[in-house]
């Protein structure tokens, strides 16, 4: 457990100042049980939360960030000591694992966008049965969480993976502990939710499929585009600690914006741009090709080249 972990588990919303059993008790109701989830909201939505002026709201922040030393140094030997933890988990295809430097990372973000159809959920349906394999089968040996916000979750499918795996499809499927996410603000929530339910059971894979549907949806207008950056911003963030905490894989989804005048042919634009962009450190672009195949394209990763593989998606699973 990391440091900043057991602190957040003594220090209790009643040890900010300025804020008194009431407050605390309208915070819980809107599910901000801990000091991390106050230390990372912004002064105007905690302002309406709790009914009171948007300074009060600030100090309030400022005084949690204290009490959890967020945003403070940590020591270069302590940061290596995490990224020592840090394992990989593979996708089903040892292409693909190559591609992205040996399977899906823990401690970071991966992103796999495309259009509808592309393999993205299926990819994560076998993320999520693989994550329960033993280490020397390229699993985490863990449990899983999933948020499905477009309601894409098939247990059939996870049975039939598991299945081809050697796995009892029953034990796997107690293993994955699935949400439905209603709209943006839930979605985040699910996230705190997640931290909670790791403090009970290994965690090693936390999957959003859609990452960015809602925000999508709800945020439209050039007005609120701002809004919604921020808010992804701020998701995705709550994403990577979670990481870092639990040191399990982040897999996230991303449905291109069709773009029917696009010069290049594939709309390769993802929802969310750079914002996402800046905190996935993985990114994969999948395509469709002849007869079950996809070809997933490495985009933008800090240590590796961009390249190219192609993956089957079968009736077992996500195959070479
Ligand atoms: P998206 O990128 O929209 O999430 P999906 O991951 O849902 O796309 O991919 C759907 C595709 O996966 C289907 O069109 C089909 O090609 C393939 N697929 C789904 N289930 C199976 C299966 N049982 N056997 C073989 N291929 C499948
Ligand atoms: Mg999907």
């Amino acid at each position: 457990m990391s440091a900043s972990k057991a602190i957040q588990k003594e220090k209790r919303l009643e040890d900010i100042p300025g804020i008194g059993p009431a407050t605390a008790e309208k915070l819980r109701e809107a599910g901000y049980d801990d000091l991390m989830s106050i230390a990372v909201e912004s002064p105007k939505a905690l302002a309406e939360i709790c009914e009171i002026g948007e300074s009060t709201a600030a100090k309030i922040i400022n005084a949690a960030k204290e009490l959890i030393d967020i945003g403070g140094f940590e020591s270069g030997e302590a940061i290596l000591e995490r990224r020592r933890n840090i394992a990989r988990l593979t996708t089903g295809s040892k292409a693909l694992d190559e591609l992205i430097g040996g399977g899906l990372e823990t401690q970071a973000i991966t992103e796999f966008y495309g259009e509808f159809g592309s393999g993205k959920t299926q990819i994560a349906h076998q993320a999520a049965v693989n994550a329960t394999l033993p280490e020397e089968r390229g699993g985490l040996n863990g449990e899983v969480l999933m948020i499905d916000t477009e309601n894409t979750f098939r247990p059939e499918r996870i049975v039939q993976m598991a299945t081809a795996l050697d796995l009892n499809p029953q034990e796997t499927l107690k293993k994955i502990h699935v949400a439905r996410a209603f709209n943006s603000a839930h979605q985040m929530l699910l996230v705190e939710k997640a931290n909670e339910l790791a403090r009970e059971k290994p965690i090693r894979l936390l999957i959003v499929d859609s990452l960015t549907a809602h925000f999508r949806a709800e945020y439209v207008g050039r007005g609120t585009l701002a809004e919604r950056q921020q808010a992804l911003n701020k998701h995705m963030h709550e994403l990577l600690r979670f990481g870092d905490v639990h040191n399990a894989v982040i897999l996230c989804t991303n449905q291109v914006a069709a773009k029917p005048d696009a010069f290049f042919g594939d709309p390769t634009r993802p929802i969310g741009g750079h914002i996402v962009g800046h905190t996935a450190t993985y990114r994969i672009y999948l395509r469709k090709s002849k007869a079950g195949k996809r070809i997933a394209r490495l985009v933008d990763s800090p240590s590796l080249p961009e390249a190219e593989c192609v993956i089957s998606v079968t009736e077992e699973g996500i195959r070479d």
